[in-house]
C-alpha cells in the first residue's frame, strides 16, 4: 500500500536470487580443523535479488521480481514472504530440476558474518523477454546484482537502458564483465572491495573510495556509490565526491546491510531524489538493519527510516 498519498509509488523491477538462509550464530567463526559449538540455527528468507526488492518494496515502491526458485517448501516459503510485502512474483520462475537457493551464514558474536552460497535454482533463471518488458513499461528503475547467470542480467540491463529505466547494478560477487554493461549502468553501487577489484587498487578510506569511483565513472557509468561498512559511503558524480558517514549503532548482525542500503538508493532515485539524499536514506536505513538479526526481516520500512536520526 502507497503509505503517502501525495506522493505516486515508484515502481521498481528487480532482477536477481533469492535464497533460504541457515543462520548459524557462533561465537566466533571456525579455524581449520575446529569444531564449535553454535548457540542457534534460524532458516531466514533471503539472497540479494530477494533483499533488495523486500528493501523497495519497505520503502514504498511497487516492486516486481524477476528470479527463480525450486520446486520445494523453500521456494514456496520465500514466494510467500515476497507476497507478504506486497511484491508482485508473477515473474518468479519454478526450476523443477534444482532445489531453492540456500546460504549458509555464520553469524559472530561480533556481528560480521560469513556467508557460503549454493546457487541452485538462481543458476538456471532464464526470463521471457515478453514478461519483462511488460514490467519494464511501467518503471522507474531496475536493479540487479550477479548472483543470477550473468548472461540474463547483461539481457536485463540490456532491455530495461531500451525501455528508459535508470539501472541501478550491484556487481555482486564481483565477477568479470562484458565492457558493453558500463554505458547501461545509471549508477553503480559496490563496496570496497568490489570497488577494489574494478579499479584494479585497493579501497579502506573514504579518499580512495571516491579515487575508485572516479576510475570507474572514467569507464562510462555515471553515478557511483562506494560503501564502506561502519564508515558510511561514498557517492562520486559529474560534480565530484561527497562522503556520508554512518551512525554508531550496536552492531547485532550485518546481514542484508548492504541490500537495504542498494533497495533504499533505488527508490530515491526512482522518485527523483539526488545521489547525496538517496546515499543519505540508505545509510540511515542500513544502519537499522544492522541492528537487528537476519536478512529480510531486519531490513527497515521507510516510516522506521524517516523516525531514525538525520
Ligand atoms: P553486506 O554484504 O554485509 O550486506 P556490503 O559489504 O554490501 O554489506 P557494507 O559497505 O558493509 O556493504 O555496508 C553497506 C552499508 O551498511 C554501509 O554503507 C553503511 O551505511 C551500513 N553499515 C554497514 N555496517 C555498518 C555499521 N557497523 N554501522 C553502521 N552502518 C553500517
Amino acid at each position: 500500500m502507497n503509505p503517502d498519498p501525495s506522493h505516486p509509488m515508484p515502481h521498481i523491477v528487480v532482477l536477481g536470487s533469492l535464497n533460504m538462509d541457515l543462520v548459524l550464530r557462533v561465537p566466533h567463526a571456525p579455524a581449520a580443523g575446529e569444531t564449535l559449538h553454535g548457540q542457534s540455527i534460524h532458516r531466514i528468507p533471503g539472497g540479494k535479488g530477494g533483499n533488495q526488492a523486500v528493501s523497495c518494496a519497505r520503502q514504498g515502491a511497487q516492486v516486481s521480481l524477476v528470479g527463480c526458485i525450486g520446486a520445494d517448501a523453500d521456494g514456496e516459503a520465500l514466494r510467500s514472504a515476497l507476497q507478504e510485502d506486497g511484491i508482485d512474483t508473477d515473474a518468479l520462475y519454478t526450476d523443477l530440476a534444482a532445489p531453492t537457493g540456500t546460504a549458509v551464514i555464520l553469524v559472530e558474536d561480533s556481528g560480521q558474518n560469513r556467508i557460503v552460497v549454493i546457487a541452485g535454482a538462481n543458476a538456471k533463471l532464464q526470463f521471457d523477454e515478453a514478461a519483462l518488458q511488460a514490467r519494464l513499461a511501467g518503471a522507474q528503475v531496475f536493479v540487479t546484482q550477479f548472483e543470477t547467470p550473468l548472461a540474463q542480467v547483461q539481457r536485463g540491463m540490456e532491455l530495461a537502458h531500451g525501455a528508459g529505466c535508470k539501472v541501478v547494478l550491484n556487481p555482486s560477487p564481483m565477477q568479470p564483465f562484458d565492457a558493453a554493461l558500463w554505458p547501461l549502468i545509471d549508477t553503480l553501487v559496490v563496496n570496497e572491495v568490489e570497488a577494489g577489484a574494478l579499479a584494479g587498487r585497493s579501497v579502506a578510506t573514504p579518499i580512495e573510495a571516491a579515487e575508485a569511483g572516479a576510475a570507474l565513472r572514467a569507464r562510462g557509468v555515471a553515478r557511483v556509490i562506494v560503501t564502506l561498512g561502519a564508515a558510511g559511503a561514498v557517492a562520486v558524480d559529474a560534480d565530484g565526491a561527497r562522503h556520508h558517514p554512518a551512525p554508531q549503532v550496536k552492531v547485532v548482525d550485518t546481514t542484508a546491510a548492504g541490500d537495504t542500503f542498494l533497495g533504499t538508493v533505488a527508490v530515491a532515485l526512482a522518485s527523483n531524489q539526488t545521489l547525496d539524499e538517496a546515499a543519505a536514506l540508505g545509510i540511515r536505513a542500513a544502519a537499522l538493519c544492522v541492528t537487528r538479526p537476519g536478512a529480510q526481516p531486519s531490513i527497515p520500512t521507510r516510516a522506521e527510516v524517516l523516525q531514525s536520526p538525520p
